[in-house]
């Protein structure tokens, strides 16, 4: 069914493999070192010894003091817990204003949308075409009211690197604090929190070559947040809960590889350019989104005009390339990139954007594959499908008789989410076994979890001489997300399940 001829990872913004030396120490933490570190005796003493040696390695590789940081299961949660804690402690003082650039990472653009409804007061920059923000602008908008500047290091889409050095020296002078999300920037520019000048910052251990599960806040000395998690005495009290030990030790490994990381990084910008000129040299209409200057070495956001990207990434993943639309949280859900349109990029713009980024094993000979490929599908050589965004499938649209759903998902997520209702149910696994009894002349819509699944059986339904073949962008997650009321209310109905012939 398949025709994967090799795989070629190019999302490495989203997540990193984990390196050997981060799952050895992960195996030998979790066979040695399985006591709780708050016990008294030898065995939690020794887990304890491994928390505080982690610690100060994580702390090293921001340039901050071992007790300056506090261990949380992502950066998500860091953000979530800044913003919120932060905000709480203001309030009650009288001062309500948050100023952020308009392209954060969802962890942190979704935080601000809540705390506007309990009372805070979001103020978003502009950004350039590039996604720099204006520190002229800051200033403007600097008053009484504002307690914190929020505007992350690098940008996780386009790989802008902010001046937050200039921020925070801004900042400064009006008693303002600086929080900053640092995720993409570890690993891949120096980052020394104290140099930097900011007050809090988050970081990801799965976005160096770490676990997932695992990340970190950098505090400055005593600065106010209020608990995120009550119940213990861990982290200083902030964050209670026994530590993910194994995690924390694998984040800590994978930080003493920062320095190696960073030698590299000239190699990977080199590869990032072979690649750029790569493209252009197929289709000198593409548009390079990503900065030409303060950039990270690895991110390159293109635009191909005429493309969507989603039918794009369903085509690279067929030959197996894995590039991103857009942050990896927010895939799923239905709407173009918040990043790209602040920058001034319409809709129709931003669904035709693709994200590559690279990593320290992207080899010049994956590249080369890629390029290959595009130029097969500019070309017009690899079958073309259509994606659906999850949104359009309302009402109408599924009780449209032309329409045919067809649900190739496996029985166990059946279980966890409900389908659109009146779709066909087939085994993804034993597809050609059903392919006889999917009609010809209908538009066939295919539909698995999350819209991986469903491309491969689309691209198998095109071969096969059907041509009104799309699928489901985001899958049954997403349309449960953009027609929340209607999965509630019909989720599931009518669903017809297909025996193989
Ligand atoms: N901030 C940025 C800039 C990111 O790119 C990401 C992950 O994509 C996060 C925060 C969230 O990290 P985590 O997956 O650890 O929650």
């Amino acid at each position: 069914m398949f025709s994967l001829q090799r795989q070629v990872y190019l999302d490495n913004n989203a997540t990193t493999s984990v390196s050997r030396p981060v799952r050895k120490r992960m195996m030998q933490v979790l066979k040695g070192y399985y006591g709780n570190p708050s016990s008294p005796y030898s065995l939690g003493r020794s887990a304890a010894r491994i928390l505080a040696e982690s610690r100060a390695t994580v702390a090293g590789a921001m340039g901050a003091q071992a007790e300056e940081v506090i261990f949380t299961s992502c950066a998500s949660e860091a953000n979530n817990f800044l913003l919120k804690s932060l905000s709480q402690h203001y309030l009650a003082k009288g001062k309500r204003k948050i100023i952020s650039s308009p392209i954060e990472h969802p962890s942190v653009m979704q935080t601000l949308e809540y705390l506007e409804s309990s009372g805070v007061e979001v103020c978003y920059l502009s950004v350039d075409s590039q996604g720099f923000i204006s520190l002229h602008e800051l200033e403007s908008l600097l008053d009484e009211s504002t307690f914190l500047i929020c505007c992350m290091l690098a940008n996780n889409e386009i790989g802008t690197i902010q001046d937050i050095k200039g921020i925070c020296e801004l900042a400064r002078q009006h008693n303002i604090h600086v929080m900053s999300d640092c995720v993409q920037a570890l690993g891949k520019i120096p980052v020394n929190v104290n140099e930097l000048g900011v007050d809090f910052a988050s970081f990801s251990a799965h976005k160096i070559y770490g676990p997932k599960g695992v990340g970190a806040i950098y505090m400055k000395g005593d600065l106010p947040l209020c608990p995120l998690i009550h119940g213990g005495h861990q982290e200083t009290g902030i964050r209670a809960g026994t530590e993910s030990l194994h995690n924390i030790a694998g984040f800590a490994e994978a930080c003493k590889a920062i320095p190696d990381s960073l030698a590299k990084q000239q190699q990977i910008a080199q590869n990032k350019q072979f690649f750029i000129n790569g493209l252009k040299g197929l289709n000198e209409a593409l548009q390079i989104i990503s900065p030409d200057r303060a950039c990270l070495s690895n991110t390159i956001s293109v635009r191909f005009p005429g493309l969507n990207n989603a039918v794009l990434m369903a085509t690279l993943d067929l030959y197996g390339i894995s590039a991103s639309a857009g942050s990896a949280c927010s895939t799923a859900g239905t709407e173009p990139s918040h990043v790209l349109l602040s920058l001034g990029l319409s809709e129709e713009q931003a669904n035709e954007t693709l994200r590559f980024s690279l990593s320290e094993t992207t080899k010049q000979r994956d590249l080369l594959y890629t390029l290959r490929i595009f130029s097969n599908v500019f070309a017009g050589k690899t079958p073309e499908i259509q994606a659906v965004r999850a949104s359009k499938i309302d009402k109408a649209f599924i009780e449209n008789p032309q329409n045919y759903l067809l649900d190739i998902r496996f029985w166990h997520e059946r279980q966890m989410l409900k389908g659109i209702p009146n779709s066909y149910e087939v085994s993804f696994l034993f597809f050609k076994r059903y392919v006889k009894q999917i009609p010809k002349n209908k538009n066939i819509v295919v539909i698995c979890m999350g819209g991986i699944d469903a491309t491969a059986i689309a691209f198998t339904l095109k071969k096969r001489g059907i041509d009104n073949i799309s699928f489901v962008l985001g899958g049954v997650v997403a349309w449960r997300l953009a027609q929340a009321d209607l999965y509630k209310e019909i989720g599931g109905f009518n669903i017809t399940k297909l025996t193989p012939s």
